[in-house]
């Protein structure tokens, strides 16, 4: 049957289908001039017409060698409209296709400029005013008549009002469950006050949407006393993953995070993991991630908790060079040798109250 041999190229289909349709035509055009001519005498012309047909299709067969030559050509025709309606179905997909990656690649552009719009945003490091905002551009930290309540009537802070400079180093000391990490976590907006106001940086935090958070905090940087390291990362990466998060290129990454390990004094140790390093080694780790993005403000919550009295004063001198290079340091503490020893801004809160807020003061051990 005819159908079964014209599974060849759709080109040379096409090109048999041309041919034999012009020597359709050929034969139409000659039967019918044939007819024309000879019109007067009917009864002879339609054997012309027949015999003519029958050496058309005589040739055709022999140049195809195939049976009918209708039959061919409505195969061979039905075959190439199915070869072009799966032609067809291939470009529509391929359409598809190329207008989803367009649509991706505008996605990752539209991203990526975002991205690199925030990265080049610095941080914020004026104060911007707000309203309520009292125009002291020197202070960086302030609460006003702050409480914040975890169970109702019981408050953790109560009437907190501080202010703390720029470029200050502020000691905050008291007992344990006395309301220092509540102060820390207010001020990174982990929580809202019950009443009061807190600004932070220009930001008047505890009106901050929610989008806006991760700019507040990009302004401090936070230690704690257990380090809170990746424990299946090296030191180089528990920095990096600072400087990931807010996307910075990689080059700059490369600079900036072997410099600040130099600064807290690891740069030998940058392929070491937290489980290598003694404590005084990881809260540096977590000292350098807390600063490789430079944030204007760090605050450190029992920093040296967990560390021996050398790794103690080890660490804090480096916290007192940090805030001799233009950081602002909040450091909570329990350590009251180092803490008189240092002779800075100490406030000393106790039952959620601040009780003493002194320049150059000392732990005051009333028990
Ligand atoms: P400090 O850091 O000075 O030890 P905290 O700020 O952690 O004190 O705690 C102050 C008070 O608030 C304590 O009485 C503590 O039990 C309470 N507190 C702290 N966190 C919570 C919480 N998530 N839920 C309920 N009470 C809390
Ligand atoms: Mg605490």
């Amino acid at each position: 049957m005819a159908k079964r041999e014209l599974n060849g190229d759709p080109e040379e289909i096409k090109a048999a289908i041309a041919d034999l349709q012009g020597k359709v035509a050929a034969k139409n055009a000659a039967s019918e001039e044939a007819y024309e001519e000879e019109a007067y005498d009917e009864e002879e012309q339609t054997p012309d017409v027949e015999i003519a047909v029958k050496n058309f299709e005589d040739r055709i067969n022999d140049t195809v060698r195939l049976g009918n030559v209708g039959d061919l050509i409505n195969d061979a025709e039905e075959e190439l409209e199915e070869q072009q309606r799966y032609e067809e179905e291939i470009e529509a997909e391929e359409r598809r296709q190329r207008r989803e990656m367009r649509r991706r690649s505008r996605m990752e552009s539209l991203k990526q400029e975002r991205a690199a719009e925030e990265a080049a945003e610095p941080a914020p490091r004026k104060i911007k005013r707000n309203k309520k905002y009292k125009p002291d551009d020197d202070i960086i930290i302030e609460m006003e008549g702050v409480s914040k309540s975890y169970v109702k009537g019981v408050p953790a802070l109560n009437d907190v009002n501080l202010k703390i400079k720029k470029g200050e180093f502020v000691f905050i000391v008291g007992d344990s469950g006395s309301g220092k990490s509540t102060l820390i976590r207010l001020l990174l907006r982990e929580l809202k006050p019950t009443t009061g106001s807190i600004w932070v940086n220009g930001y008047q935090v505890e009106k901050l949407r929610r989008g806006k958070v991760p700019k507040l905090r990009r302004s401090m940087g936070v230690v704690f006393q257990d380090f809170r390291l990746l424990k299946d990362r090296n030191v180089y990466e528990n920095v990096a993953f600072a400087q990931r998060i807010i996307q910075v290129p990689i080059r700059e990454m490369k600079r900036n995070v072997p410099n600040i390990l130099a600064t807290v004094g690891l740069a030998g140790k940058y392929k070491a993991r937290p489980d290598e390093l003694s404590g005084g080694e990881q809260q540096r780790v977590a000292l350098a991630r807390a600063l490789v993005n430079r944030p204007p403000i760090l605050l450190a919550d029992e920093p040296t908790g967990n560390l021996d009295p050398k790794n103690t004063i080890e660490i804090m001198n480096l916290l007192d060079t940090i805030n001799k290079n233009g950081t602002t340091v909040l450091v909570v503490t329990h350590n009251d040798k180092i803490v008189n020893d240092m002779q800075k801004r100490v406030i000393t809160i106790k039952n959620g109250v601040i009780v003493s807020d002194e320049e150059m003061g000392g732990y005051l051990d009333e028990d």
